[in-house]
């Protein structure tokens, strides 16, 4: 089922529209939702084909090699890897295009160990994942303090640690934990994965409820959601050989 915000208003016809990948239903006061619910049904093929259009991930994937791309913070970054004295990761602009390069500097002693494209992605991929783990430390406990004041949900604890599949997860101690490759997402998706978990402090479903304690705190969830949907096939971290 595709998801998509219904914008009532006096209008005397109905529209469908894909924009940044989300769909806008534009409907006057009397149509009732069982009818758009059956004309997205209906539109289905093509809405899901005009939102992949408009994915920024343009059906790309990181495999970790020299060149290719990786979402940092939202926006797609360039793969650049080099060997040098000390390992380190540096973000600077492209002067060729807007796109900006992320620079893995590999450790020079290590080079003769990485003879191959799988060890070299390996290396790369597991230098990337400390970079985002101390990104994820330094942002993810300050945004939860400043959401738990507005929402006056406060954890037990926060954890920063690596899921498959999850971006984060909360549980009957009132403990959090997040996903480090939150990073990758734009930093208004980010605010929304911390609200979705704190508001999981005070229900621990997904009912009506939630999502209206969601709604309440982060009235674009379904954006926030739609973003994460329509990349998905950039947000995963594979290596190409697995
Ligand atoms: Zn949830």
């Amino acid at each position: 089922m595709i998801e998509y915000q219904v914008v009532r208003s006096r209008r005397k016809t109905l529209s469908l529209q894909v924009r940044y990948g989300q769909v806008l239903v534009r409907a006057p006061y009397c149509v009732d939702e069982k009818f758009i619910t059956t004309l997205i049904d209906k539109k289905s093929a093509w809405l899901k084909a005009k939102i992949a259009q408009q994915s920024q991930a343009n059906g790309c994937r990181c495999d970790f090699s020299q060149g290719s791309t990786l979402f940092l913070f939202g926006k797609l970054v360039t793969l650049d890897i080099i060997f040098a004295k000390q390992a380190r990761i540096i973000l600077t602009d492209n002067n060729i295009n807007s796109r900006k390069i992320l620079t893995i500097v590999l450790a020079q002693r290590n080079k003769n160990k990485l003879y191959n494209s799988v060890l070299l992605a390996t290396a790369v991929k597991k230098q990337l994942e400390q970079y985002f783990k101390q990104q994820a430390q330094q942002m993810i406990p300050l945004k939860v303090a400043i959401y738990a004041q507005l929402t006056s949900l406060t954890p037990t604890s926060i954890k920063i640690r690596r899921y498959r599949s999850r971006w984060g997860s909360c549980n009957n101690r009132g403990e959090l934990s997040f996903n480090y490759l939150l990073m990758m997402l734009p930093i208004e998706v980010i605010n929304y994965v911390v609200i979705h978990e704190l508001c999981h402090l005070e229900y621990l479903n997904h009912s009506q409820e939630f999502w209206q304690l969601v709604a309440k705190y982060f009235p674009q969830h379904v954006q926030a959601k739609q973003w994460i949907k329509i990349n998905q096939s950039a947000l995963q971290w594979r290596l190409s050989s697995h």
